[in-house]
């Protein structure tokens, strides 16, 4: 496969291909970014990768030459012509034309034999957060997590209490994966050019999480807590317990009138297993 954006974009045209803003589609052509995210991601031939948006297939061509599988989701079945062809030589990719937030990719992965399971994509910016967040409520048990994101999500993915772009989608992350930044990314290196900077992000899997006595509750209490980011914990947890939410907050040098976004992620795993029945 050629990646120069010129042979890019004639191969585009000679199969009628016109990006669709409404996907996010903004395609990679330049081959180092994906030879470092290749590198960075550590694939082997006992991995299962998914891919989330293969476009024209760029990134899955070499996915496919590292991993031992390769599921790829693309909601573009104008793609379909275009991929079967850059990727005719591997037997090992499996491209199912669906919007990826629909599917059942437990079921998807269910005859697969692997040791680790990876995704590893280029997102289509405007569902980054219901993509991510689809792997963790969806219980999918995602071993490592590469991805290329706008610039300004990546940075709410690594933000810390007191930040202003720690939320509860941090916290949710940061409870099941170290989350580290690999590099910056030159708007030039994709036709058509996007509006916004990017970078590659890595998720690894922690391997002693805190325990949590009910998942659920811990999952319910962080979204009640940045309910409305503004409002105090006494104010967004008036449904609770308020006397045992006060005493783990006490206990950690916070009080009701804290905000959600000074917590840790430790007080929060304190606070759920305090409170849950
Ligand atoms: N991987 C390619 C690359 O790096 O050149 C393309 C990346 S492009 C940023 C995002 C891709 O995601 C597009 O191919 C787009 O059609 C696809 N896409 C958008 N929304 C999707 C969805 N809901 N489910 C699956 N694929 C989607």
């Amino acid at each position: 496969m050629n990646y120069s954006p010129k042979k890019m974009q004639e191969m585009l045209n000679k199969y009628n291909f016109s990006f669709k803003k409404k996907f996010g589609q903004n395609f990679i052509v330049d081959e180092n970014v994906i030879n470092t995210i290749i590198k960075k991601s550590n694939i082997d031939k006992e991995t299962l990768v998914i891919e989330i948006g293969p476009g024209s297939g760029a990134l899955t061509n070499k996915l496919a030459l590292h991993a031992k599988s390769v599921i790829c989701y693309e909601i573009d079945i104008k793609l379909k012509e275009i991929i079967d062809n850059n990727l005719k030589n591997y037997n090992n990719v499996k491209i199912i034309y669906e919007d990826f937030l629909k599917s059942n990719v437990l079921n998807d992965i269910k005859d697969y034999k692997y040791k680790q399971l990876y995704v590893v994509a280029n997102l289509p910016y405007y569902i980054t957060t219901p993509i991510i967040v689809k792997l963790i409520e969806d219980n999918i048990d995602v071993d490592k997590i590469v991805v290329m994101v706008q610039k300004e999500v990546g940075d709410r993915f690594r933000a810390k209490p007191g930040s202003r772009d720690y939320n509860s989608l941090s916290i949710f992350l940061n409870y099941y994966y170290d989350v580290k930044k690999i590099m910056d990314i030159s708007k030039n290196v994709f036709i058509p050019k996007p509006n916004v900077d990017s970078i590659v992000v890595e998720f690894n899997k922690k391997k002693n999480n805190l325990s949590l006595k009910s998942k659920e509750f811990f999952f319910k209490l962080i979204k009640d807590s940045f309910r409305q980011k503004r409002k105090t914990i006494r104010n967004n947890l008036r449904e609770y317990d308020l006397d045992k939410v006060e005493k783990i907050l006490l206990q950690n040098n916070l009080n009701l009138s804290s905000r959600a976004e000074h917590i840790s992620i430790e007080v929060f795993v304190e606070m759920a297993n305090y409170l849950v029945k």
